[in-house]
């Protein structure tokens, strides 16, 4: 225990937790930190956890760290913060993010740990909670190819599919955009439906026929089944898919390319934030509609038309 074979993991929450888990099924031994301390001491395999009281105790006890963090501040903080890993590590220790953040944050952070020669990869996820929960998540990671072979041994055991997607940030880059497009699916399902419902069609009946057609997508393969049952309990929260849209336009403006879509679907997230439903599962979108409509889209619900 203890010794640099030792894996750090910062962020033990909805993804960090099981993802961690995993790791420990797999017979590693971790150092871990986050800053809500109960967290840690539910993890499996006590035996081969040890808690860091703060970011700078673990970084001295490893030599790669895995993060599993919110957003960009919150992955700045853990690096570039006084106590945090870019002045703890040592010359050649190896960063993993595997959050969601800004991939122009990424190759900031990247290029003030050049400085002290720590080297980053950007490795976000795709696959959500149950993803995490079974091993299956996809990894999209961006940075040096020997630091991509260096992590792989890890990524492996929390994920299915590991793609190198270029320099550091094209992780990021990637994540974005299947964000966006997830987010837009999302809106687009949650119109069609709710004009189909309105229009006299049975939504189970609509799903059957659209899964068969050119309007398929992993909004009605995944989400439609959880809008029938009318279960909005996160899953993904609304407030975790309005960050990534924010990205995605925050990525648009520095690149010059106009996203009118998103920027649509962004202020139909931002209203459900407004109207308190942040903390819902991501398909709660579909709500904006059919209050507007009038209906609901649930099993069995269809508008007899006179
Ligand atoms: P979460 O909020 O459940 O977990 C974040 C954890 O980080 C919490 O335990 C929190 O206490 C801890 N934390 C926050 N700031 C910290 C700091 N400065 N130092 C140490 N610990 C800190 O979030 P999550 O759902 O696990 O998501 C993590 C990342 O994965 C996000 O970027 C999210 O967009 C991405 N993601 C989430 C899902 C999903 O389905 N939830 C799917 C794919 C990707």
């Amino acid at each position: 225990m203890n010794n640099k074979n030792s894996i750090g993991f910062i962020g033990l929450g909805v993804m960090g937790f099981p993802m961690a888990s995993n790791l420990l099924e797999a017979e590693k031994e971790l150092v871990v930190y986050d800053i809500n301390e109960e967290q840690a001491a539910k993890l499996p395999f006590q035996e081969r956890v040890t808690i860091a009281a703060s970011k700078a105790e673990l970084a001295e006890k490893v030599s790669i760290v895995l993060l599993m963090l919110p957003n960009s501040p919150h992955v700045q903080d853990a690096i570039l913060s006084k106590d945090g890993l870019a002045s703890n590590l040592s010359p050649g220790d190896l960063i993993v993010d595997m959050s969601s953040i800004s991939s122009t944050v990424t190759k900031e952070i990247s290029e003030e740990l050049e400085k002290n020669k720590i080297e980053m990869i950007d490795a976000p996820v795709s696959g959500g909670q149950s993803g995490a929960v079974e091993g299956t998540l996809t990894f999209m990671v961006g940075g040096k190819k020997e630091n991509f072979d260096k992590a792989f041994e890890f990524l492996q055991i929390m994920g299915e599919k590991i793609i190198h997607c270029g320099e550091v940030g094209s992780g990021q880059t990637v994540k974005i955009v299947n964000q966006l497009m997830s987010a837009v699916n999302l809106v687009s399902m949650s119109e069609g439906f709710t004009l189909g419902v309105k229009g006299g069609v049975d939504p189970e009946i609509m799903r059957e026929v659209i899964l068969n057609g050119s309007g398929r997508c992993w909004a009605l393969e995944d989400r439609m089944p959880v809008i029938l049952e009318r279960n909005f309990e996160p899953g993904f929260t609304i407030d975790l898919h309005t960050k990534d849209i924010s990205l995605a336009l925050e990525v648009g403006k520095e690149l010059q390319v106009p996203l009118y879509a998103t920027t649509l679907v962004h202020e139909l997230f931002k209203t459900m934030q407004v109207k308190g439903k942040g903390k819902n599962d991501n398909s709660a979108i579909i709500n904006l509609y059919e209050e507007l409509a009038d209906i609901e889209v649930t099993k069995g619900s269809r508008v007899i038309l006179q």
